[in-house]
């Protein structure tokens, strides 16, 4: 190695030894004719000194070298001058004096600090990323995925799972998003579909015998992004055969409970066990599928203290099914927050937002305080709970419509409240999800999950009659505000899977041609089995506390889906696409500002 230690290693208990040290000049500083220059790595950052009288070349060269140069320096380890030790620093009590410098590598300007922690425009971090890499978030963030993923393997391998790769390049695996297709120039006109999640396949290894299976498994659906969304993602993806939902659900409980606590001991679990709730206890509760439990602000329901009401929009909305509810905080909001919080409602589709502040006597304040009557707010204070000073905001509409609405509302008050315990995580199970939506456009049945989850047995018999109330034997795996990841017990039989695919409208021919490889196998004695996949960056994000997954992936995607590092997706020559049979319907050359410019072009 070119290099006795790493810069992270150095303690007092080295002194008087000599060493020889490798690294990138993170700082250089002079002082009282010394010059100091902070040599760092991975590992962490020593103080190296060079003396003009000590080490005249090594001094004169030091001078030369810039932030970044990666440099060699052999030296003797010794203590800093009293008062100079740096205890924030783990080798912060010790120095080395170098007797010589070496230059392995010059260094350009960086386009920004590595040293600091300061804000960098997101571009820039992604266009220079092995740059940003060197510092010291991102490095965390790396070495904490890597230890997330080490954890898992072994945890799971302990549990008897066998880890199996499964093929990039397959059939398309419906899980509700875009395939990325891949052209085939063997068979020019056919595409491979890069896998939305290896779903049938673990289905087809258990058919396989193979019992327990995971995979640290990337997926690739064409989506738009969003900060919680790359192209391509990662999962921890298992399968188990003879296994009901508890089992799963209560094995991967184990498992987060214990990754937390060895990667991330300074974050608190909530509940445990895990609370579970059901979907409809989230949306009736919450108002969304994934709610953020470390706070209450809970929906509630108005129609009891609205049932007379001579209030036109409350009363037209209950007679036509729809619902009326509100959420109630603990004090008064000034005008401007208030048409803040209806900006936002508007935005997403409500008519407006109501809303009352209860006074200790006398009239209550509020847009609805006139249209509702004394009776009628005296009800909805006590449905709420709401005290005096205290505001209930109330959303009209189809129930759907009140669960986004008022869903969205309460976290934006509960980020306003500042209510919202850090260090702190809420998982929960939510069960029993309908099996299918109604697609009105396509007037047919979709899978909430995907295609392959089983019917609640107890719900069996509806298939036939009354699909939209069919619940799902599946699971999602929640985490303060996010879905980590979901998964069910799955259709081992064939005639069950049949009925399944007839009602999200696919034909007898469409089923063989899409699904026939699984159907074929669930012939041949396939064992009741289920599984689980949850999002390894989301994971990894809240673990290290950030809220984009880019902080965590090593090489991600902008938000506009470009790789602005290398400079993907990137226009190809028109023979490449002949010898694939394939030509752009688009007369003209791709739009060269809609592609990527690698960075090379821009420095
Ligand atoms: N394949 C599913 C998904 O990607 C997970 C599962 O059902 O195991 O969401």
């Amino acid at each position: 190695m070119l290099r006795s230690h790493t810069c992270g290693q150095l303690r007092a208990t080295h002194i008087g030894q000599d060493v020889h040290l490798s690294g990138w000049v993170n700082r250089l500083r002079n002082h009282g004719g010394l010059a100091f220059i902070d040599l760092r790595d991975r590992y962490g950052l020593t103080q190296v000194v060079l003396d003009p009288e000590a080490a005249p070349e090594a001094f004169a060269l030091g001078a030369t070298v810039g932030a970044e140069w990666v440099i060699a320096i052999r030296g003797t380890v010794r203590s800093r001058p009293q008062g100079q030790e740096n205890a924030d620093m783990p080798t912060g009590t010790i120095e080395v004096a170098a007797n010589s410098l070496e230059v392995l590598n010059a260094s350009k300007v960086p386009p920004f600090e590595i040293a600091r922690e300061i804000n960098v425009d997101d571009s820039q971090r992604l266009r220079f990323r092995y740059l940003d890499l060197r510092r010291a978030r991102m490095r965390q963030n790396l070495l904490l995925r890597h230890e997330v993923t080490s954890f898992v393997r072994s945890y799971l391998n302990a549990e008897d799972f066998v880890e199996v790769e499964t093929p990039i390049l397959m059939r398309a695996t419906p899980e509700g998003a875009r395939d990325f297709l891949v052209p085939s120039r063997v068979h020019p006109g056919s595409f491979y579909a890069l896998p939305q999640s290896p779903q049938q396949l673990k289905q087809l290894l258990m058919v396989g015998g193979l019992d327990r299976y995971y995979q640290i498994a990337r997926c690739f659906r064409d989506e738009d992004l969003r900060a919680d969304r790359e192209l391509e993602f990662t999962q921890v993806d298992m399968e188990l055969s003879f296994a009901e939902a508890s089992d799963i659900m209560s094995l991967n409980e184990r498992l987060f409970i214990a990754l937390v606590g060895a990667v991330a001991p300074r974050l608190k679990i909530r509940q445990i066990p895990f609370p579970h709730i059901t979907y409809g206890d989230a949306m009736e509760r919450y108002g969304s599928d994934k709610p953020d439990m470390r706070f209450g602000l809970e929906l509630v329901d108005l129609a009891p203290a609205l049932a007379n009401t001579e209030f036109r929009v409350f009363a037209g909305t209950l007679a036509s099914g729809g619902r009326v509810k509100a959420v109630a905080a603990p004090q008064g909001f000034t005008r401007r927050e208030v048409d803040e919080f209806t900006a936002l409602m508007r935005e997403l589709g409500a008519e407006g937002l109501a809303w009352l502040t209860f006074a200790e006597e006398g009239e209550h304040r509020g847009s609805v305080a006139r249209a509702l009557s004394a009776e009628e707010q005296g009800a909805i204070r006590s449905l709420t709970g709401a005290e005096a000073g205290h505001t209930v905001f109330i959303v009209a509409g189809s129930a759907d419509l009140v669960a986004k609405c008022l869903g969205r509302l309460r976290q934006e008050l509960a980020r306003r409240l500042d209510i919202i315990p850090a260090d702190e995580l809420f998982f929960a199970w939510l069960v029993e999800p309908p099996l299918f939506e109604w697609n009105s456009g396509e007037a047919r049945w979709d899978s909430v999950h995907h295609p392959f989850t089983a019917p609640d047995p107890r719900d069996e018999g509806k298939l036939a009659g009354d699909p939209g109330n069919v619940r799902a034997l599946a699971y999602d795996i929640i985490c303060n505000g996010y879905e980590l990841g979901g998964g069910s017990i799955r259709i081992h039989r064939t005639a069950i899977q049949e009925q399944v695919f007839s009602l999200l409208g696919l034909s007898e021919a469409q089923t063989q041609a899409q699904f026939g490889h699984l159907l074929r196998a669930f012939e041949f004695g396939a064992p009741p089995h289920g599984g689980i996949a949850w999002g390894l960056d989301r994971t990894v994000a809240i673990l290290a506390g950030e809220s984009n997954i880019r902080e965590v992936i090593a090489f991600p995607k902008s938000l506009s889906a470009v790789d602005l590092l290398t400079g993907a997706p990137s226009p190809v020559p028109q023979e490449d696409l002949d010898v694939l049979g394939l030509r752009l319907a688009a007369s003209d050359p791709p739009d060269a500002a809609s592609v990527a410019e690698p960075h090379l072009a821009t420095t």
